[in-house]
């Protein structure tokens, strides 16, 4: 068999069967711990070596999705696995958690939520190809958008 699901006793009807992070195909995913509610992968594709997917069991696409138990679950993980990442492989960790319901799922894309976890260090490969350029978009704040952009945020 080349697919397995993960979810054992806590499976619900929540598996999808054309997600790669509910039915995992054992050819291409490196587990490296499987929990009760979460379970870390490789990222594969990944963009350096030790780029982690922390993923929850159930199928869900959006952080306020997750269950109280879950949350406290894949946060626990992202937290206990940034300090393994500084302590093992690199000196600095992103975490990054991308919501693009404008994309459609494909080989770089699973709606399936997942935090990132990926090593950084000084000046590496993520900073000289993208990471550099982003200093372009930083701006200073501007009086007009002190003031209109917090009231969008606010509650009723
Ligand atoms: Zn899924």
């Amino acid at each position: 068999m080349m697919s397995t699901e993960l979810t054992d006793e806590k499976k619900t009807s929540s598996v999808v069967l054309n997600c790669p992070f509910c039915v995992i195909d054992e050819r291409t995913t490196v587990i490296v711990e499987n929990k009760e509610l979460v379970y870390i992968t490789l990222s594969n594709p990944r963009l350096v070596r030790g780029h982690l997917l922390i993923v929850p069991k159930r199928h869900i696409e959006k952080l306020a999705e997750l269950s109280r138990e879950e949350r406290d679950a894949l946060w626990d993980t992202v937290v206990e696995y940034q300090e393994r990442i500084v302590s093992t492989v690199s000196t600095g960790c992103d975490i990054r958690q991308n919501y693009h319901p404008f994309q459609r799922q494909g080989r770089i894309k699973v709606d399936h939520l997942h935090i990132h976890l990926i090593p950084r260090e000084f000046k590496d490969k993520i900073y000289q190809i993208t990471q550099v350029y982003e200093t372009e978009l930083f701006k200073d704040l501007d009086e007009e958008e002190k003031r209109s952009v917090p009231l969008l945020f606010r509650k009723g």
